[in-house]
């Protein structure tokens, strides 16, 4: 589980510089960025809030996304 203080804290590294950086969490494994479309998985309930592997799946619709994420999303 990804505690719930920290659901709300978390914001996209890419659009919080400019923006809110809102992120949606989906059915408890992505985080979605919904200014710039950027999706970041949870892996070992630790969210990886890194822009070059939100980059991968910008382009994932929100239905496509794997579940459970790679796990080797981060190597
Ligand atoms: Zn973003």
């Amino acid at each position: 589980m990804v505690s719930t203080d920290l659901i709300e804290i978390l914001r996209c590294p890419n659009c919080v510089q400019e923006g809110e950086g809102n992120l949606e969490f989906y059915k408890e494994t992505w985080f979605i960025c919904d200014e710039c479309g950027r999706k970041y998985p949870v892996v070992d309930d630790i969210p990886v809030m890194l822009i070059d592997v939100g980059d991968r799946f910008i382009k994932t619709a929100k239905k496509d996304l794997p579940i459970p994420p790679p796990r080797d999303v981060t190597e």
